[in-house]
């Protein structure tokens, strides 16, 4: 559905922001969708020390201009539909406002990081990662992005931009493995929660205008597209104005079955209920990378627990336009609240279009022996795992974790577990639009993890004449 551009672009093409019909996932993190893009092929990094020698160094400048609070808003007015050509080369604009300053940011967060520890070669591939985005968008800078050509030409760099950063998570994980000698692993979480937040806005913004681009012809003719993406007019750039989570479920469901498949030779199941026609506005890749993980772990421990007969239920409940805290499960001892969400709007949050947006809440439930105790306080924390592969001792020799972390990246994250990114980076997800997820584990029976989500916002859909309004 993507349509090629007129220039041909290798890195453009390889994108596919519209839902398939197979159930070929696309979530940001799990790879999945990774054999959808061709490998980029670009120039050799130089390292950053050699740069300096040729090159201003504008990041610490660049990061002491605060960070523009997005919000919902910015990222839906430009693609009102029509879209017309200004919209979009203001939505580039709006972009190109954004991005250097939030690069910029994150290079100095890594930059104040334990000498020894920017030097381990998997975060210095991340450094000079960063450093290389934000010197393919320099030269954009002071300039006004006017006409389509240019257009063409920066969605191109953000299409690079996104591809340099998509295996970021096994690079950090395995940087961060490396150097457990010379960093906490509470330092190392403070830092992935911010910066791994702060990726996720930074994708959305330059992945909303990839998406703009697409849904527009290449030659861009209004009146040939007056929709964005006429096959899928619910979309606004990759917000789904109605989502259907129970799809998203389905799919992923399948995904994670076969890899249990392979992994354990057995196939969990799932039953989906509640209100499984439920619909809401949010990101489709944001879900699927949450369910995925979700997912991963329900089937996971209901494996090993020995309960494949059991299926994982999952219950879909549309959440009133008042936030309400998740219920308490029925019949089990009422635990402390398990309203694990914390502030929210943080500085890399986004502000929904409208507080009483309507979400979802879904409860994945599963009968793989809960959590023990002792594991509970940790489930949170970055590289926190109890996934060994040769089955041994929980928590096994480093050596056992590096090796997962390889056949992770080598597989593209179609492992079953290891990283300890799910939970946390999950929960990152839910809350950048101001919802949280929840664990309640009754140890010795199964856990209920409540993911709740809220909607992106009221984006009312006028069905007589496709056209949509948002508010
Ligand atoms: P990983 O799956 O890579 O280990 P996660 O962050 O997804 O990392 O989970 C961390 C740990 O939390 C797991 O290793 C497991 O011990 C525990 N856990 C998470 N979900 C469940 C569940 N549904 N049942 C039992 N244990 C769980
Ligand atoms: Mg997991």
């Amino acid at each position: 559905i993507a349509r090629p551009l007129r220039l041909g672009s290798r890195a453009i093409q390889g994108f596919n922001y519209w839902p398939r019909a197979s159930s070929t996932l696309q979530n940001p993190e799990n790879g999945s969708g990774a054999h959808l893009r061709p490998p980029l092929q670009r120039p050799q990094l130089r390292d950053h020390k050699d740069r300096h020698h040729h090159d201003v160094d504008v990041a610490p400048h660049l990061a002491k201009q605060p960070l523009h609070p997005l919000s919902l808003a910015d990222l839906v007015k430009h693609g009102r539909p029509p879209l017309s050509a200004e919209a979009l080369l203001a939505s580039a604009r709006f972009t190109l406002s954004l991005l250097p300053v939030r690069l910029a940011h994150r290079i100095q967060a890594l930059r104040n990081l334990p000498y020894i520890v920017v030097s381990n070669p998997n975060i210095n591939r991340i450094y000079n990662n960063y450093q290389h985005s934000l010197s393919t968008l320099l030269p954009w800078q002071g300039r006004t992005i006017s006409n389509l050509d240019d257009e063409i030409r920066f969605t191109e760099v953000l299409a690079e931009l996104v591809q340099t950063h998509t295996d970021t998570i096994p690079i950090l994980a395995r940087g961060f493995l490396e150097c457990r000698k010379y960093i906490s692993p509470s330092e190392v979480t403070r830092f992935l929660d911010e910066h791994l937040r702060a990726r996720i806005g930074t994708r959305l913004v330059a992945e909303q205008h990839i998406a703009l681009h697409f849904s527009s012809t290449p030659h861009f003719d209004p009146a040939a597209s007056p929709t964005p993406c006429p096959e899928h007019p619910s979309y606004i750039g990759v917000i789904d104005t109605a989502l259907r989570p129970a799809s998203i479920i389905d799919s992923c469901g399948d995904f994670v079955a076969e890899i249990c498949e392979l992994n354990y030779g057995v196939r969990p199941r799932w039953i989906v209920d509640g209100e499984p026609d439920t619909t809401f506005a949010f990101v489709p890749m944001h879900l699927e990378y949450i369910v995925t993980e979700l997912l991963k772990n329900a089937f996971r421990a209901t494996v090993e627990n020995g309960m494949n007969r059991e299926p994982v239920v999952i219950t879909i409940a549309p959440e009133p336009p008042e936030v309400k805290p998740p219920p308490p499960p029925q019949g089990q001892v009422h635990l402390a609240q398990p309203k694990e969400s914390r502030g929210a709007f943080g500085r890399d949050a986004i502000a929904p279009l409208d507080d009483n947006a309507p979400g979802v809440t879904i409860r994945i439930r599963d009968r793989g022996g809960g959590i023990e105790p002792d594991v509970l306080p940790h489930i949170w924390s970055y590289s926190f795992t109890t996934f060994t592969e040769s089955d041994d001792v929980p928590g096994a020799g480093s050596e056992d974790a590096l090796s997962v972390i390889t056949s992770a990246a080598n597989n593209g994250g179609s492992t079953i577990a290891g990283l300890g990114y799910g939970l946390p980076l999950s929960r990152a997800y839910a809350e950048y639009f101001g919802g949280g997820i929840a664990v309640q584990s009754l140890h010795g029976w199964g856990t209920d993890v409540y993911l709740q989500l809220k909607g992106v916002g009221k984006i009312e859909q006028d069905t007589t004449t496709s056209a949509r309004k948002v508010l």
